[in-house]
């Protein structure tokens, strides 16, 4: 039997607004001020390859010609916390085209770019390959076309393993923003480029659904406690 693939958070996302606040310039400098980027939870599949769902990238709106730079050092060295080098990364996925989430791709020279199908035709990006609704990119690791954040967004499945027990986890991108998005049943809507209320609502169904745990693309993953899932963390915990 194949080796299920582990999911490690190589570095986790920051949100500058939370759903309480108000969106604004002056919110945003407050959190700039307290070191708070707002860039992507970036996560690394490890399985019989080594993919990277998202790149992370904080500080986006600065003006400052050093960030590039600062932001690829931050993430080179989570990477290496775990012993990896960029040229050990065989693939990266974006979830979609926010430079939060791109903004560190050319640190992988060697990897494959990939993407939803709809956003490399829509942004003609000629070195990524495009990837279909439940495509497996990896042994047990399909894609999820989830639109509503953008019209081509697209979330990573993964069969992997946590706390020594089988689990679905999802690598949702901004199709679930944060926990705290998804708890108070907000929609971030502050993206130029947003799609539709009706499809980020129906996105985000589906990703529960379908997960045990969900990764959202800022903040701290939560349990989407999928019922089959906790009868079976029972029975183990009673055993
Ligand atoms: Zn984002």
């Amino acid at each position: 039997m194949k080796r299920l693939s582990s999911v490690r958070i190589i570095k986790l996302g920051t949100v500058c607004f939370t759903p309480s606040e108000v969106a604004s310039t002056f919110t945003l400098k407050i959190k700039s001020d307290l070191g708070i980027g707002g860039g992507s939870t970036a996560t690394l599949i490890d399985g019989e390859r080594k993919i990277l769902i998202d790149t992370s990238f904080d500080c986006e709106w600065l003006d400052d010609p050093g960030k590039n730079e600062r932001n690829a050092s931050n993430l080179v060295r989570s990477l290496g916390d775990l012993g990896i080098v960029p040229g050990d990364v065989d693939a990266v996925f974006i979830t979609h085209w926010h430079r939060d989430h791109f903004g560190n791709l050319g640190v992988f020279h060697k990897a494959a770019r990939l993407a939803s199908k709809g956003l490399v035709e829509r942004f003609g990006l000629e070195d990524f390959v495009g990837v279909d609704d439940q495509e497996e990119i990896g042994d047990g690791v399909k894609v999820m076309l989830t639109p509503g954040h953008t019209i081509d967004h697209a979330s990573v499945m993964v069969d992997s393993i946590l706390g020594g027990m089988k689990a679905r986890v999802v690598i949702a991108g901004d199709a679930i923003i944060s926990d705290a998005y998804f708890q108070s049943g907000r929609i971030w809507q502050y993206n130029a480029d947003f799609y539709g209320l009706e499809a980020a609502r129906e996105s985000i169904l589906r990703l529960i659904n379908a997960s045990d745990l969900v990764i959202p693309g800022h903040g701290v993953p939560f349990m989407s406690y999928r019922p089959e899932w906790v009868k079976s963390c029972s029975i183990r915990r009673s055993g």
